[in-house]
């Protein structure tokens, strides 16, 4: 039987880790030939190597998601890898915990690589889904947080409020010029990831309040989002534009 995505080519950056890892490992189960964009080298060569089928499935691509040189190489190497791209996740992200009274440095270090490599990803993979001819899925991971704000969530939510309202931009400027590129966002709740856990071991005390936050009960899997991902990479999705699909357990009621 077809795969959900079989046939398609996708990148997903922050691929080596978390919630990237599952949706690589998902999209590619689905049919999907998957690049791995990390910082992350180890990591992202070592799943590229278990799931890749020795390098016609998956490949491990370098990438720092504030560098606009490395996006052209990046997708560059994936059109003479797989002979085009269907599918962008802009997944990489990092969380610092900051309030309205943190260092300007740390503002500006989440902004870059939450909000700036979201936009430097989306322009490339417009501009290389359209060189290639192809129909294209581009899916922004937001959060929550992009939506409300906790005291220590100023960076970031106004990182991943960007994502949103960026991702309302991209997808009318793509139905605009008529391309065949729709671009919608995921606003997952906590989910445990190596970067939750990091931030749940700092601070244990916050383990049952985020719970608690939750009203399903439980903090999300991985798996919870790489099904939205999946979702919206497929063509099941193709009346979905600019659109926000939460997967929160019930965070934002
Ligand atoms: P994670 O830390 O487990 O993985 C993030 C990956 O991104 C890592 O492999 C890291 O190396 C990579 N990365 C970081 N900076 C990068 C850069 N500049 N260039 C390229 N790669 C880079 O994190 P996660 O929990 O899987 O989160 C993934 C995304 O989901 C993030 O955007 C995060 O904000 C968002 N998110 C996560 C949660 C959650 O509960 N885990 C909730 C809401 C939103």
């Amino acid at each position: 039987m077809a795969g959900r995505v079989e046939g398609k080519v996708a990148f997903v950056t922050g691929g080596a880790s978390g919630l990237g890892e599952a949706m690589v490992r998902l999209l590619v189960a689905e049919g999907a030939r998957v690049v791995i964009a990390d910082l992350s080298q180890e990591r992202g060569e070592a799943i590229a190597a278990e799931i890749g089928e020795g390098g016609k499935k998956a490949k491990f691509v370098h990438l720092d998601v504030v560098d606009e040189a490395a996006w052209d190489r990046a997708m560059d190497e994936t059109v003479a890898w797989a002979g085009k791209l269907n599918v962008l996740v802009n997944n990489a992200g990092i969380a610092l915990p900051g309030d309205m009274e943190m260092e300007f440095s740390l503002w500006r270090k989440m902004l870059a690589v939450n909000l700036d490599g979201t936009f430097l990803g989306t322009r490339a993979a417009i501009r290389t889904i359209t060189r290639c001819g192809e129909v294209g899925s581009i899916i922004n991971i937001s959060s929550t947080q992009g939506m409300t704000a906790e005291p220590t969530t100023a960076a970031y939510s106004a990182s991943k409020g960007g994502v949103r309202n960026l991702t309302k931009a991209a997808a009318v400027h793509c139905a605009t010029k008529k391309l065949p590129i729709r671009v919608n966002s995921v606003y997952p709740g906590m989910c445990v990831t190596p970067l939750v856990k990091s931030y749940l071991d700092e601070h244990p005390d916050q383990l049952a309040p985020q719970i608690a936050a939750h009203p399903i009960g439980h903090l999300g899997e991985p798996d919870d989002i790489a099904y939205g991902v999946l979702y919206l990479a497929s063509d099941e999705s193709k009346f979905m534009l600019g659109s926000e699909l939460v997967i929160d357990g019930g965070y934002l009621i």
